[in-house]
């Protein structure tokens, strides 16, 4: 039992009232689970009460309200019990039950390849099994000697920082910014939130039980990731307003040479044994490539630098793009502009979600903080409900005839309650309907939530939607290609990030001088995203097809790859061996099976842009398959993928 689970259980004195109010709003199928573990009483799994398999009803397995009840009046006296009782929680679920209680609490069979990455989500190991812990080598040399360089203090920099600090490798971390956060601190405009459930959007082994919102904005975010700075002692470690210019390998002593400009313009070179990527893809503005962009008089900024001394209200604003980010900040300022045009390119697909706003009640917090293990069942309900489960749903079925563009039966399905969902959004508005209506299939590009904000604000009356293409930015406002000049006094740009460009704009020479983004072109990879032949002992975090479009949180991807990266350094440490490069027929092969794979899914189908493509229509982006894939790929480095020196 784990020390958290044990102060859990011994703290459990709450009166049956509290349990019962707290019951109340309890997530049923992770609240199952829960007593399962609590009172080691599998019956209700042979019962007549059973969650069943469906990712798109209340959410919580489909139960009526009588079989919720009974479930909770159960709880209550398991708790009770428990409070009352000595409070000893029973063994670990072995394997074969742990398989019973998925299947259960999913309501269809999992595949027992997922039981493994369950015990560790669970901890049942009692131990945090993605900390990877280093030794020193035989030969005399510690392994303080051996040093790393991160670039990068957002979200997957922190983490590395973090596992390297716990493991006792010296590193140093460079960042661009006078802070970290990496997108969190970047991205302040009005409404910027997390669209992926924080419970799940969260490191594995600094779990917020007090998240206020179920889909927390950047703040609280940014907030979340300086404590965990700052309780992992990695801040004093960060050189802030700090670039890497360039990082060069040198074969004759195995070290990266990476040479940083601080805010002062003072050049350094630090040598380290291991140079770790950590910028993200989406992290340099992308301004769109329109005629007289440059002359417009009045303000204009990119949604990810967006300039708060300029007041909008009684403004006439035009915005540029409707993708993530602009559907989160058009329904925040539409209410104080005097008009609001959205130019439109190509129509997002959604995802109703009708609590994408709301709070995370005390009731639920209560549960997450003292019931056993409800936090851990909890997180891997949202991991199955909204990440894993939703794959197979965009993945293509050769077999399937369609002429509405679905890829599969369920996706035909998903797509035709979307349909339903914005034409009841946008009821007696049947032009908007029209052109809020996407043509591509769902998970072409990231669907957005709504809880009804996006839609509801393009319903305003001072709010207008445009789809005529831009052929020109004039002095005074935007001008489509239907003639319409749109004066405007403030132009805001939601056109996405540069995200094509990997790595941009440090310049990375590995063996025999060969530079990487000019190898790269439009058309980066690498093997598991995270490591390339030619530059030895060179690691990137959220690399070439590590991104996911309708599955999951991205933590998780960064959790396996830093996990990953950290064995590749223990592999170097405590063998003595000084480099290790990829074998180039390792990453090819790769890269064949993935590309294959890509094409197979719906946002790899041809005809529509996104930015998951490259300009040959490549997907560069995505990671094509279930996390559970990345996950167990990445559990440990293969020696043999690898040449050492
Ligand atoms: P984006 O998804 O790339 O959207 C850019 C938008 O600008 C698209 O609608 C695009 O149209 C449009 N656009 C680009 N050039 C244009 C032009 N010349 N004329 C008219 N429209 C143009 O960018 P984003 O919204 O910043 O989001 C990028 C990614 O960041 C997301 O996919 C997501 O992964 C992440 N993100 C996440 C969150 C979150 O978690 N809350 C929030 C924001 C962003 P086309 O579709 O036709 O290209």
């Amino acid at each position: 039992m784990s020390e958290t689970i044990a102060s859990r259980a011994s703290q459990f004195d709450f009166d049956d009232v509290t349990i019962k109010e707290a019951l109340s709003e309890a997530n049923v199928p992770a609240l199952l689970m829960a007593m399962i573990q609590i009172n080691g009483d599998t019956s209700v799994l042979d019962g007549d009460i059973r969650p069943s398999a469906t990712l798109f009803g209340d959410g919580e397995g489909d139960l009526t309200a009588v079989e919720r009840d009974t479930i909770r009046d159960m709880a209550l006296k398991a708790l009770a019990d428990f409070r009352d009782g000595d409070r000893a929680i029973p063994t670990a679920p072995d394997a074969d039950l742990l398989q019973k209680m998925v299947d259960f609490m999913i309501g269809q069979k999992v595949p027992s390849k997922y039981v493994p990455l369950l015990q560790e989500e669970l901890g049942i190991s009692g131990s945090d099994s993605r900390d990877v812990k280093i030794a020193s080598p035989n030969n005399g040399r510690a392994k303080e000697d051996f040093k790393a360089l991160i670039v990068g203090a957002g979200m997957s920099g922190l983490l590395a920082a973090i596992r390297l600090k716990k493991a006792g490798i010296p590193f140093v971390v460079i960042e661009k910014n006078p802070s970290i956060g990496g997108t969190w601190y970047q991205n302040t405009y009005p409404g910027c939130r997390v669209d992926n459930p924080n419970h799940l959007y969260s490191y594995s082994f600094e779990p917020n039980h007090d998240w206020p919102l179920h889909f927390s904005t950047h703040d609280v975010l940014y907030d979340y990731f300086n404590m965990c700075a700052d309780k992992y002692g990695v801040r004093d470690h960060i050189r802030f307003n700090t670039d890497v210019v360039q990082a060069a390998y040198d074969e004759d002593s195995a070290k990266w040479r990476v040479d940083v400009r601080g805010a002062d313009g003072v050049e350094e070179t630090i040598e380290v044994h291991a140079f770790i990527s950590a910028v993200g893809q989406l992290n340099r503005p992308k301004l769109p490539d329109i005629p007289g962009i440059d002359r417009f008089k009045g303000p204009s900024f990119h949604s990810a630098e967006w300039d708060h001394s300029i007041d909008l209200t009684g403004k006439r604003v035009a915005v540029v793009g409707t993708g993530a980010s602009a559907a989160q900040f058009v329904p925040e300022i539409a209410p104080v502009t005097s008009d609001l045009t959205v130019f439109q390119r190509t129509p997002p697909w959604i995802s109703e979600t009708p609590h994408y706003h709301s709070e995370v009640s005390d009731n639920i917090k209560w549960l997450l903080n003292n019931v056993p293990y409800y936090d851990k069942w909890y997180r891997f309900w949202l991991f199955w409900m909204t990440s894993e489960g939703l794959l197979p749903m965009v993945k293509v079925d050769p077999d399937w005839q369609s002429n509405d563009g679905s890829v599969s039966e369920s996706h035909e399905m998903v797509q035709n309650m979307t349909k339903e969902y914005i034409a009841s959004q946008l009821e007696g508005h049947p032009e908007l309907l029209k052109m809020a209506t996407p043509s591509y299939p769902m998970g072409g590009k990231r669907n957005l939530r709504d809880n009804g904000a996006w839609l509801g604000a393009l319903k305003r009356d001072d709010v207008t939607l445009t789809t005529s293409p831009i052929v020109e930015i004039t002095p005074t406002g935007v001008v489509t290609e239907d003639g319409i000049a749109h004066d405007v006094d403030v132009i805001v740009y939601g056109t996405g990030f540069t995200a094509s460009e990997f790595l941009s704009p440090m310049t990375i020479l590995g063996k025999d001088g060969q530079d990487l983004r000019q190898g790269w072109g439009d058309n980066p990879r690498a093997y598991l995203g995270i490591t390339v032949p030619g530059f030895p002992n060179f690691f990137c975090l959220y690399g070439p097809n590590t991104n996911i479009v309708v599955n999951g949180s991205i933590i998780f991807f960064a959790e396996c790859e830093v996990r990953y990266v950290l064995r590749c350094i223990k592999l170097l440490v405590e063998e003595g061996k000084a480099s290790m490069e990829c074998r180039q027929d390792i990453h090819d092969d790769f890269n064949v099976e993935i590309d294959a794979a890509n094409e197979q899914m719906a946002w790899g189908l041809p005809g529509f842009n996104s930015w998951y493509k490259n300009s040959e229509g490549r997907v560069t982006q995505n990671w094509p398959h279930p996390l559970l894939d990345y996950w167990q790929v990445t559990k440990e480095p293969k020696a043999t993928d690898f040449q050492f020196t």
